[in-house]
C-alpha cells in the first residue's frame, strides 16, 4: 500500500510537471498571436494616417496580409496547445482523485491496525493480570513445577483430561494411569507419563 502511494505520487509530480510545461507553451503561444496582433494594429494606423509615400503604404498592406496568415497560423498553435492543456488538467485531476483514494485507504488500514493493536494489548493486560492474581492462589511448589513443565512443553504446563485423554498432548490415558488418577486424592497433582504435563480433572475426565 505504502508503495502504491508513493507510485502514485511520483505520476502526480510528473503529471503537474506536464501541465507546467504546456502551460507554459501556452502562454508562449498567446503572447506571439499578441505581438502579431499589435504589429498589425500599428500598421493599420499608419495606413490611416496616410502618411508617407504611395510605395510605404503599398508595403505595409502587404505587410497586414502577412500578419493577417501568420496571425491564423498562430491561432491555430493555441487551440492546439489548449486541447493538449485539457487532456494534461484531466490527467492531474485523475492522478489526484487516485492518490487521494489510496491515501484514505492507506489511513483507514493504519486506524483498524492501530485498533486491532489495542485491542490484543488490552486482552493481554487482562490475561496478566488475570493470571497474577490466580497465580496467588495457588501453592508455591505447585506453580513452580507448573512453570517448569510449562517451560519444557511449548508454553503448557497444565491440562484437562477429557473422556480419558489429555487435552496436552492429545493421548489417551492408559488404563493404569487412570486408575492411578482414580485412587489418587483430589487434592493430590497427577501428571501426564507421556507429556509430563499436570493432569487436572474435570466434571468429564471419564474417570
Ligand atoms: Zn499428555
Amino acid at each position: 500500500m505504502d508503495q502504491r502511494l508513493a507510485d502514485l505520487r511520483d505520476v502526480l509530480i510528473a503529471a503537474e510537471t506536464a501541465e507546467g510545461d504546456v502551460a507554459r507553451e501556452q502562454k508562449k503561444a498567446e503572447a506571439d498571436v499578441e505581438q502579431v496582433v499589435n504589429r498589425a494594429n500599428r500598421d493599420r494606423q499608419l495606413l490611416a494616417s496616410g502618411r508617407g509615400s504611395a510605395k510605404d503604404l503599398e508595403n505595409l498592406q502587404h505587410e497586414l496580409d502577412t500578419l493577417a496568415r501568420r496571425q491564423s497560423d498562430l491561432e491555430d498553435v493555441v487551440l492546439e496547445v489548449m486541447e493538449r492543456m485539457e487532456t494534461a488538467q484531466a490527467r492531474v485531476a485523475e492522478m489526484s482523485a487516485q492518490r487521494d483514494e489510496a491515501q484514505s485507504r492507506r489511513d483507514e488500514i493504519g486506524a483498524a491496525v492501530a485498533a486491532a493493536q489495542g485491542g490484543i494489548d488490552a486482552e493481554a493486560a487482562k490475561l496478566t493480570g488475570e493470571r497474577a492474581t490466580t497465580s496467588g492462589t495457588i501453592p508455591e511448589d505447585l506453580l513452580a513445577l507448573y512453570e517448569r513443565v510449562r517451560e519444557s512443553s511449548g508454553g503448557i504446563g497444565a491440562a484437562a483430561i477429557r473422556q480419558r485423554r489429555c487435552e496436552g498432548c492429545r493421548l489417551e490415558l492408559d488404563i493404569s494411569e487412570v486408575n492411578a488418577i482414580k485412587a489418587a486424592a483430589p487434592d493430590q497433582v497427577v501428571r501426564h507419563e507421556e507429556c509430563g504435563r499436570i493432569l487436572v480433572r474435570v466434571p468429564d475426565s471419564g474417570l
